[in-house]
């Protein structure tokens, strides 16, 4: 029997109506809830993202500012933009779109931006809280990945989860996530010698890798839940993940597709963080 989907696209919708509630209530008190979104250059891709999530604020009624720079930036000026961000009481989330050109330093950028502002969770105090048990605000793909399996009351507890992936915005804060849901994760990374005698023990698979088809059907343990970080484009253009979907679905007991599983979660959980972020600040 092919695995059940699950539907990053009709979990997000769902999320969604709940978020704009929230969205309204905060409004109603007079605090619409506001981020902030910096892009410097001019990267199609980067132009599409930051697009995409002003109008995602638009929709559940949050306030959004795009502040396009341009690649010529110096990090002086985007630091000095960032400080002005951080003192607005409008203002309740930042995030500064990534890549940046090579001439800034992105780790310093980013640690300029206030803990409380950090809505994309990248920051060193945010990663910590993290480690420490005590997520502030979650990265925002992890964080979508554990709302899709909650939403599909796939428990955690005592089951073997993999994460194929360690960068620091997706593999490592997934598995601190699993961990902290009482999963027993192990990490796989482009070192790990055998990656199938990993990926096969796995009650929860989670693949982050940006390599198209790296996990076969013959690698995946029968009845697991597979999610696909994935996002790479193949040769005609088309968005494929870094599972062979066709071929899992028939071993899986759950699996994510691509388009439509992880990416629409990553950005309803800029929102949820974002909002998180005004409420935080109305009750301070
Ligand atoms: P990244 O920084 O390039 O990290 C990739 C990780 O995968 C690294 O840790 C690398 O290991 C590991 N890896 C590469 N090849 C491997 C292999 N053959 N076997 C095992 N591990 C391997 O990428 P990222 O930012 O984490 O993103 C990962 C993927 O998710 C990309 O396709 C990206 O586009 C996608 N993504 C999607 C969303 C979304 O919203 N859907 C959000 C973020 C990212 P080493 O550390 O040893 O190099």
């Amino acid at each position: 029997m092919p695995a059940i989907l699950i539907d990053g696209n009709a979990i997000a919708r769902s999320e969604r109506v709940l978020l704009k509630q929230r969205a309204g209530a905060l409004v109603a008190r007079g605090v619409t809830p506001g981020l902030a979104v910096i892009l410097v250059g001019e990267d199609p891709a980067s132009q599409i993202y930051v697009r995409n999530k002003a109008r995602a604020c638009a929709e559940l009624g949050l306030r959004s500012e795009v502040l396009t720079l341009p690649a010529t930036t110096t990090q002086q000026t985007l630091l000095e933009q960032i400080a002005r961000l951080n003192a607005d009481h409008a203002t309740h989330g930042i995030l500064v779109q990534l890549p940046l050109p090579k001439h800034i330093d992105a780790a310093a950028v980013v640690e300029a931006i206030a803990a409380e502002k950090d809505v994309d969770g990248f920051g060193l105090h945010n990663l910590g809280a993290l480690v420490a048990g005590r997520a502030l605000f979650p990265p925002c793909t992890p964080f979508g990945v554990m709302r899709m399996l909650e939403h599909h009351s796939i428990a955690l507890a005592g089951k073997d989860a993999v994460v194929v992936g360690r960068s620091n915005i997706v593999g490592k804060p997934m598995a601190l996530m699993l961990l902290a849901k009482d999963a027993t994760v192990s990490i796989c990374t482009s070192k790990t010698t055998n990656l199938a005698q990993h990926t096969l023990l796995a009650d929860v698979l989670v693949v982050a890798a940006g390599k198209p088809k790296l996990v076969s059907a013959a690698m995946v343990k029968p009845g697991a839940v597979v999610i696909d970080v994935g996002t790479n484009r193949g040769a005609d253009g088309r968005l494929v993940g870094d599972v062979d979907f066709e071929a899992v679905r028939e071993v899986a007991g759950y699996i994510s597709p691509v388009p439509g599983g992880v990416g629409p979660m990553t950005i309803t959980m800029l929102l949820a963080n974002t909002i998180e972020a005004a409420q935080r600040a109305a009750a301070r």
